[in-house]
């Protein structure tokens, strides 16, 4: 049985996120996902800037010289 102040469903970036956050203020966080490894989706190319700070404020630092510098470019679908 899982005994936790918090239960958490999913344990994508949302739900590690929010478990970090509460672990933070002192509360016992769980997680539950029905998901086993590998993933079906090849994910993790980039990290916007969004989210650098975001993982930042969970004390997570990427340093710089981690990635490479995420250069964008065009899209394009076709019918
Ligand atoms: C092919 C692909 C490539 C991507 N590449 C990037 C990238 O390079 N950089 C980037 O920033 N973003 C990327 N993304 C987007 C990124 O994957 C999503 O924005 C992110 O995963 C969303 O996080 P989430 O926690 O909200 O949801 P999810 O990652 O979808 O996590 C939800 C979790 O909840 C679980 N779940 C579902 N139902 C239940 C249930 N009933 N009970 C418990 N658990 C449950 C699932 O198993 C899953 O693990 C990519 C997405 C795709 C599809």
């Amino acid at each position: 049985m899982i005994e936790a102040e918090v239960l958490i469903a999913g344990g994508g970036p949302a739900g590690l996120a929010a478990a970090i956050a509460i672990a933070e203020r002192g509360f016992q966080a769980a997680v539950i996902d029905p998901g086993r490894p590998p993933i079906d989706k090849a994910c993790g190319e980039g990290l916007m800037p969004d989210g650098l700070d975001t993982l930042e404020r969970l004390g997570i630092r990427v340093a710089a010289g981690d990635g490479a510098p995420f250069t964008a470019s065009a899209s394009s679908i076709s019918a």
